[in-house]
Order: structure tokens, then C-alpha cells, then sequence
């Protein structure tokens, strides 16, 4: 059993159990023989199931979004958000298998085509940054396809997961179709990777164990997404609403208490706009409420963990604060949003993935020196770009190594649009209207017509 806590007062809210290495291979085994079954039911039904899946959910949205504050300490609002976020993709997903056609293809001597066949039992690793969201991008294709799923919430939030499994049974998925398992990612998660029934791996997480998780897939040429982390810059030019650019930047990496890989943690100001933007900056990051999360006007809660905690404020010690936001006294794991100016593009802040409420700012001299900045780093999830000039928005957009950018706007994730990183924030694309060629592979059949 694993202590379940709640990070914004650190007590213990519920204990879950721990899956053996013996368990996980049984309820592997159980996802592949319900395989066999759920690929063949016909595309209308598993829609209609999916939709039925999609409609417990939200006559449960409240019930979901009160056990993420407790156990994640999101904040109401944002909750809200992520349960609603799961009713949609699995929603968006329900329209897929009706839709799912292949092509035929011209070819001399007959009829040639193809087919996007499921692949079998998937393994979902879901981390502690957002349990509900992305765990549904990973089951909600998955199942569309014709897949089972196992699937492997975070130690420190199952709690929802968990929860979105007995839903999934109350909605009518069949049993083993979609199997979670709580437990560390040195077994379960490894597992998934080792096991040859799972033919897919999907994770999101540390590029570090990514990094272990696409080697091991190696080794069975196993299927892989991988979503990682991520530094992704905010571009602001001189010819920017520089209002609008200072009053949305909190919420572009603060928002999650900066836990977010599309978190724009570093921020790019022109030369000429630089202190102008700082001093609109302080105010908005001042007024940012840092609360008791499950309040109404909450706008950002505690981080997850004491040692997440800890290591946020490592990345502070000695670096050059501008100025700081508030947080509550008393237990729980708080930090000051926080915001830090770059000396250089070497700094440790500047260049590693805090995932925590601390953005570093560095000014910039023209566009070629802003894209030079913005690429110089190994990660490439996500990005803005804050001008009033249409082709340099254009320009930037295209030139900054990332897989998601915005203009005048923080949004990253769109359930319709694709997401994932380039370099090594990550490899494929999740969500999108082609999610689900990441959970099929292509057949090509070839009848020959000829007498
Ligand atoms: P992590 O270790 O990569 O954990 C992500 C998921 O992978 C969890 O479910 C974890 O299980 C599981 N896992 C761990 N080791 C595994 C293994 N050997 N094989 C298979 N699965 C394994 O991330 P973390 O330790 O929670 O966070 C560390 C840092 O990673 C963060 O500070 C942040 O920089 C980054 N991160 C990025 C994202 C993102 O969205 N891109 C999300 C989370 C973290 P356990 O819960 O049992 O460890
Ligand atoms: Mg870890």
C-alpha cells in the first residue's frame, strides 16, 4: 500500500494498493484476450460505448474535479477543466471509429487496399503534472482504435484514475478493456516495456526515463509515444500589446503551479520593450492569488511534493530575483511564483526544466538574436510569440523548434489539434484528428482481379 497525500496540507487522504510484477502480467493477459473481442466489435458500438464512457464523466465532473484538488491540489477552476478535458477527448474520440477508412490505392492487376489495424494491448504511464488530461489522450485514441489499454497513474495521484476506471465499467466498456494500475514505475511502468503482449508504450514524463523507456522498446521494436519535458519561450517583441503580454505571462508558466511541460519559463523581452514589460510584470505576478486551491478564486495551489519543493527552491538559491508573487503560511507544499533575471543564457535556471512557479526573463536585440535564444536549448514542446507584425509572427512561428506554437496567445494543448515535441521534448503527436494513427499500423492488401 502507498500513502496517497494532499499537497496542500500535506496530510494523508487515502492509501492504494501497490501492482506486483505478477498482477501487472495477469491483467496484461486479461487486456489481450479482451483484445480479441473489443477489435471486433462493430465501429457504431464501440462509439456508442465511448460516448456512454463521455457521459458518466460529466455527470461526474464535479465528483472528479474535488478528488484532483485533493489529491493534486489543482485548483477548482482548473479541475474542473481537466475533467471536462476527458469527457471531451473521449467525446472527440466516439466520432473516430465510424471514421477510421483507409484508401485504395491504383494499381495494375487489381484492388489494392489498406487498413489501420489496432495493434493490441497498450500500456498508458501517466505522471502527477495533470492524472486526468493525459491520461485520456492516451486511452480515449487507444480504445477508439480497436485497442485495450493498461495504464499506470503516477504514485502520488492515482486517485482519479483509479476512479475513471470503475466509470468506464458503469458506462458499459467491457471488463479488461481498460485495466489501471496503481503502483511504482520500476515495476508496473517497466512492465509495460518488457512485456511483449503490450505493442504499444505511451508515456509522458521525465526526459530521463524516457530516454530508458524508448531503449527498452528498442529492444521488441515496440510502439512509442513519448511526451517529455520542455523550456519553451515566450517571444515578446517592442510592437506587442505589452499590456496583454505582461498580464497573460503568469498564467503562461504559473498556471499548474508551473508543473506543466508547455510551461513558457523563459521569457525573451526586446531590448527596447525590456523594462516596460518587467514593470508591468510585477503587478500581475503580485495579484496572482496563491491559495487554498480548492477556493473559488484560486489561481494557483501548492506544488506536488516536499521534494518537488525543494528542488524548485534549489534552482532560486543564489540567482538573481526580480520579484516574487505570495504564498500561504502553514503546511503544505508551497513556493512563491517567482521570477528571475537571466545574467546569461548559461545560467542553470535559464537552461533546466524547474517544473515550478519560477520564470526567468533575458532581453533580446532583433528576431534572428530572439530565434537563436529560443532554440538554444535541447528541449522543444511549445512557444509564443507576442507581436503586432504578421510576417515576423510568421516567421518566428516557423523558425522556432518547437511542436506547438502560439501568436498572441498561450494555448499549447487544443484537444482537435495535434501536440508533442520536437528534439527532446518527446516523439509523435498526440490528440488531433490523427491520434489515431499512432494506435493502428497500416495494412496493405492486394486482390488480384485478373482471370
Ligand atoms: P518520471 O519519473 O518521468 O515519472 C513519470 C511516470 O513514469 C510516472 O508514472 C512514473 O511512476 C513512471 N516511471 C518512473 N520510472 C519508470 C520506469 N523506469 N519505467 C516505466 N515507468 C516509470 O517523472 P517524475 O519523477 O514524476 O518527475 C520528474 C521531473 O520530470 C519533473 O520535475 C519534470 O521536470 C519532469 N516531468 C515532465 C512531465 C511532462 O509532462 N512532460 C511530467 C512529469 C514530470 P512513479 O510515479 O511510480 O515514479
Ligand atoms: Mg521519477
Amino acid at each position: 500500500m502507498s500513502e496517497v497525500v494532499d499537497p496542500a496540507t500535506g496530510e494523508v487522504v487515502g492509501f492504494v494498493p501497490a501492482t506486483s510484477v505478477g498482477e501487472v502480467d495477469a491483467a496484461i493477459a486479461r487486456a489481450d484476450a479482451a483484445f480479441r473481442r473489443w477489435r471486433g466489435v462493430a465501429p457504431g458500438e464501440r462509439a456508442r460505448v465511448l460516448r456512454r464512457f463521455a457521459a458518466v464523466v460529466d455527470a461526474h465532473l464535479e465528483e472528479l474535479a474535488r478528488l484532483e484538488v485533493r489529491n493534486s491540489g489543482h485548483t477548482i477552476g482548473n479541475a474542473r477543466w481537466e475533467a471536462g478535458n476527458v469527457r471531451d477527448v473521449l467525446d472527440y474520440y466516439a466520432g473516430a471509429p465510424e471514421r477510421l477508412t483507409g484508401r485504395q490505392i491504383p494499381v495494375p492487376g487489381g484492388l489494392d487496399v489498406t487498413f489501420h489495424e489496432p495493434l493490441g494491448v497498450v500500456g498508458v504511464i501517466v505522471p502527477w503534472n495533470f492524472p486526468m488530461p493525459i491520461a485520456a489522450w492516451g486511452f480515449a485514441p487507444a480504445l477508439a482504435a480497436g485497442n485495450t489499454v493498461v495504464l499506470k497513474p503516477a504514485e502520488l495521484t492515482p486517485l482519479t484514475a483509479l476512479r475513471l476506471a470503475e466509470l468506464a465499467r458503469e458506462a458499459g466498456v467491457p471488463d479488461d478493456v481498460f485495466t489501471v494500475l496503481p503502483g511504482a514505475g520500476s515495476v508496473v511502468g517497466e512492465r509495460f516495456v518488457t512485456h511483449p503482449a503490450v505493442r504499444k508504450v505511451c508515456f509522458t514524463g521525465s526526459t530521463e526515463v524516457g530516454t530508458r523507456i524508448m531503449a527498452g522498446c528498442a529492444a521488441q521494436v515496440k510502439r512509442l509515444t513519448l511526451e517529455l519535458g520542455g523550456k519553451s519561450a515566450n517571444l515578446v517583441f517592442a510592437d506587442a500589446d505589452l499590456e496583454r503580454a505582461a498580464a497573460t505571462a503568469p498564467y503562461a508558466v504559473f498556471d499548474n503551479a508551473g508543473q506543466d511541460c508547455c510551461a513558457r519559463s523563459r521569457i525573451l523581452v526586446q531590448r527596447p520593450a525590456y523594462d516596460r514589460f518587467l514593470e508591468l510584470l510585477e503587478p500581475a505576478v503580485r495579484a496572482l492569488r496563491v491559495e487554498d486551491p480548492a477556493r473559488e478564486t484560486a489561481e494557483m495551489g501548492p506544488l506536488i511534493s516536499a521534494a518537488q519543493r525543494d528542488r524548485v527552491a534549489g534552482y532560486v538559491d543564489g540567482a538573481n530575483v526580480a520579484f516574487a508573487g505570495s504564498r500561504p503560511d502553514g503546511p503544505g507544499f508551497w513556493y512563491a511564483p517567482t521570477v528571475l533575471l537571466a545574467d546569461s543564457p548559461a545560467d542553470r535556471h535559464w537552461r533546466e526544466e524547474i517544473f515550478g512557479p519560477v520564470v526567468s526573463v533575458l532581453p533580446f536585440d532583433d528576431e534572428a538574436d530572439a530565434i537563436r535564444l529560443a532554440n538554444d536549448t535541447e528541449y522543444g514542446l511549445s512557444g509564443s510569440v507576442w507581436t503586432r507584425d504578421v510576417g515576423r509572427a510568421v516567421r518566428v512561428a516557423r523558425a522556432v523548434e518547437a511542436g506547438n506554437l502560439s501568436v498572441n496567445s498561450h494555448s499549447s494543448v487544443r484537444y482537435w489539434t495535434p501536440f508533442g515535441g520536437m528534439k527532446r521534448s518527446g516523439l509523435g503527436r498526440e490528440l488531433g484528428p490523427d491520434a489515431l494513427h499512432a494506435f493502428t499500423d497500416v495494412k496493405n492488401v492486394f486482390i488480384a482481379t485478373e482471370e
